[in-house]
């Protein structure tokens, strides 16, 4: 069983980053914990759906089967300080995490780019460190890729759950999400997947024994198959 970690800075950040990733971990027996740095009090609304926030990421992250850590961190305050990557060390050593989930480093907003750092710093001494892409996201070159087309409509279940978000913010359109998805499975000539650019992926060979998507993905969260790739 691996143990894995995701970190955002914002609640829905993970869940469009890595959520169909997350629950392929949860489904294959692996330990998935969020790390959430704020609790999105500058995003989109006013202040009764800012506090519903943070009840919105904590139905998501059980939608996700992931357990939730609060970073305590102010929204647009978070620098790659020694602070930040102290928090960040102590989720890492508190969940023995060997996978880490985190921001691409290339970000227009300015959390997103110091999680990233904070996170390459904390976890120097991991072997699995994977880049996801934000809307917010500049340069992205992807080279690791999760085939997600069991998970995709999981995914948008567990993004559902943000609704003082994605009602609001054009950010977050479930169309673009799927479209994305197929986008990234298409490079990986696969169905849907997530992508991720990795500051370290080293390869375990060590055998797996093999499960089959239908035992453990409800029929609620099946998607329709993937149009069949030409060529
Ligand atoms: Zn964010």
């Amino acid at each position: 069983m691996r143990s894995v970690l995701a970190i955002g800075a914002h609640p829905d950040d993970v869940e469009l980053g890595c959520g169909a990733t997350l629950l392929a971990h949860a489904a294959a027996g692996d330990s998935v914990t969020m790390l959430v740095m704020t609790g999105g009090e500058n995003g989109p609304g006013d202040p009764a759906q800012v506090t519903g926030r943070r009840l919105e990421q904590e139905a998501a992250a059980r939608s996700l089967g992931a357990r939730l850590v609060w970073g305590g961190m102010r929204d647009c305050m978070l620098t790659a300080d020694a602070g930040t990557v102290a928090l960040i060390e102590g989720v890492l050593e508190e969940t023995g995490a060997d996978v880490v989930y985190v921001h691409a480093p290339d970000d227009s907003h300015q959390d997103h780019r110091a999680i990233a750092s904070a996170t390459q710093g904390a976890a120097r001494r991991l072997s699995r460190v994977l880049h996801y892409q934000s809307p917010s996201t500049l340069s992205f070159s992807p080279t690791v890729y999760v085939d997600v087309t069991a998970h995709l409509t999981g995914k948008l279940h567990a993004l559902g759950a943000h609704a003082s978000q994605v009602d609001l913010s054009a950010m977050v359109e479930p169309d673009a999400v799927v479209a994305s998805a197929r986008h990234w499975g298409a490079q990986a000539r696969i169905g849907y997947a997530e992508a991720f650019a990795p500051t370290r992926m080293v390869m375990d060979l060590a055998p797996v024994p093999r499960r089959r998507a239908e035992d453990v993905v409800p029929a609620s969260h099946r998607l329709v198959p993937a149009p069949r790739l030409v060529g």
